[in-house]
């Protein structure tokens, strides 16, 4: 097979063919066994492909072209905000000033760098309500798993040592049991009511003296806010317990409601999903953490303060968990958020909520006599619908999100939350514009009468894509490692 858009980099492999040239050796060679180890050492030659750097060029172009991203369309997955990121992000990132700086160099030669840092945390301490914010931790987990760090030194430093539990609603975000666990927390699970919010009587029947903390997203999971919450506080702190706030979401809260007023003692902050940071595919995210002063003498070590006119980096904080991230977390990322929070300001900020909750509304609204809506109330910046009609007709969530990849959208996000039966998570964002969200859903209601007169094809589906349906457990699982020739 040689049409190069198709074929793997492995069939158009041609023995001794190379992409790169070196210079000639001027030193002596090393055997490998000089430098590793017996045992360490491959017994057979790795199988490469052997391409020129046009092959491997028009290779690379062609998989990038496959790909879904922003940029070349609507990528509506929920939870986890997919918005547009502005360009002048990248712009800023990249002065000098910023990108050839060294972690290691003297703080009074980059103070231009600290004072960003500095700034940043500002203004994420007024849009979060809390009294100080690290900027330490590189992703929402190990923002939670910083925070919750953080509620457990405060429970020692005050002899509470039996406060082993965290309270988890069943609507979290996977993250948070996860983040518990490997805190050194066990987990406790609370149940949703019918209308899809914390059931307080459930939470006063599992908290008590060996609570350390309430871990909460508001908005939920489901898009719905908690409406009881400062209520829901009262039950946690009478008990002694801390009040987390998982933060990766703010885009229904911005500028509208902070966590720090709802009576949250710790918030983190994905500021690669609300605040334009380029999110996925592996790359540096950044998840500050925000604490009322009670916590601060926790924080991990650095942290950036002010002395008169100078930034500092202040390391004499002898209650500090200590350090969570070498240096002081992704400073590129942070510079994209700080040049986000500038370039919007407040009003702006305030503009991307509304605009966030109402294309939400928009959607759950055109979509509602097509799928089944489990709440049927006001969302945030999210929704969820429940594919349990068509389901009965033989066509399942996992069908419909297939389908939708042969009109070229990315899926929703699907099965999650699971107390949703056949559940489709969706969050349009802010940044897409009304004929965007129309022609999604016009899509979104045609697989709907698809599923209906001619299940096969959603069921079959994707018939467009260069791939059609794959093992998934199977692809995550056992990823092809080798190719043979044959
Ligand atoms: C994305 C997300 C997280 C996890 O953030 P990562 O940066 O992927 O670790 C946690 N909680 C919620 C609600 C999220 O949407």
């Amino acid at each position: 097979m040689h049409n190069q858009d198709q074929a793997l980099i492995f069939e158009l492999s041609t023995p001794g063919r190379v992409g790169y040239s070196l210079p000639e050796m001027d030193v002596p060679e090393l055997e490998l066994n000089d430098l590793l180890p017996e045992g360490y050492l491959r017994a057979d030659e790795p199988e490469l492909p052997e391409v020129s750097e046009l092959d491997i060029m028009r290779h690379y172009t062609a998989l990038s072209k496959r790909n879904h991203g922003l940029d070349s369309g609507f990528y509506p997955l929920g939870s986890c905000t997919m918005k547009y990121n502005p360009k002048i992000n990248e712009n800023v990132a990249r002065y000098n000033g910023f990108a050839h700086i060294h972690p290691l160099q003297d703080e009074d030669s980059v103070q231009g760098a600290l004072e960003l840092m500095y700034d940043l945390q500002e203004h994420l301490i007024e849009i979060t309500g809390m009294d100080e914010v690290t900027l330490q931790s590189a992703a929402g987990a190990h923002g939670e798993w910083t925070g919750l760090m953080l509620i457990r030194a405060f429970h020692e430093a005050n002899g509470d040592f039996n406060r082993t539990k965290v309270i988890v609603p069943d609507s979290a975000h996977g993250t948070n049991p996860a983040s518990a666990t490997i805190a050194g927390f066990e987990t406790v699970t609370v149940k949703s009511n019918e209308n899809g919010l914390v059931d307080l009587e459930d939470l006063r029947r599992v908290v008590g003296e060996d609570t350390a903390a309430l871990m909460l997203t508001n908005p939920n999971t489901l898009g719905l806010f908690e409406e009881n919450i400062v209520e829901l506080a009262e039950i946690v702190h009478d008990a002694g317990g801390k009040l987390y706030y998982d933060g990766a979401n703010l885009n229904a809260v911005l500028s509208k409601a902070r966590p720090g007023d709802m009576g949250f003692d710790v918030v983190h902050l994905n500021l690669h999903k609300t605040f334009t940071g380029p999110h996925g595919g592996g790359g540096p995210g950044s998840g500050p953490v925000g604490v009322k002063a009670d916590l601060i003498p926790f924080l991990p070590k650095p942290v950036v303060a002010k002395r008169g006119e100078d930034y500092v980096l202040d390391y004499d904080r002898p209650l500090s968990i200590g350090r969570v991230k070498p240096f002081y977390g992704n400073f590129g990322i942070n510079v994209r958020a700080y040049t986000y929070i500038r370039s919007m300001g407040p009003d702006g900020l305030k503009a991307v909520t509304e605009n966030a909750v109402l294309n939400a509304n928009y959607m759950m609204r055109r979509l509602a006599d097509h799928y089944d809506l489990p709440f049927d109330k006001h969302c945030k910046h999210e929704f969820v619908l429940s594919g349990r009609r068509q389901k009965k007709l033989g066509v399942r969530t996992l069908d419909v999100a297939k389908r939708l990849l042969d009109f070229g959208y990315h899926p929703p996000t699907i099965y999650f939350p699971l107390i949703v039966e056949e559940c489709l998570m969706i969050e349009p964002t802010e940044t897409e514009a009304k004929e965007t969200l129309d022609a999604f859903c016009d899509v979104m209601i045609q697989i709907a009468k698809e599923a209906e007169e001619n299940p096969e094809i959603v069921q079959e589906a994707p018939h467009t894509t260069i791939v059609g349906r794959m093992d998934e457990t199977k692809a995550a699982r056992k990823p092809v490692l080798r190719y043979k020739k044959n």
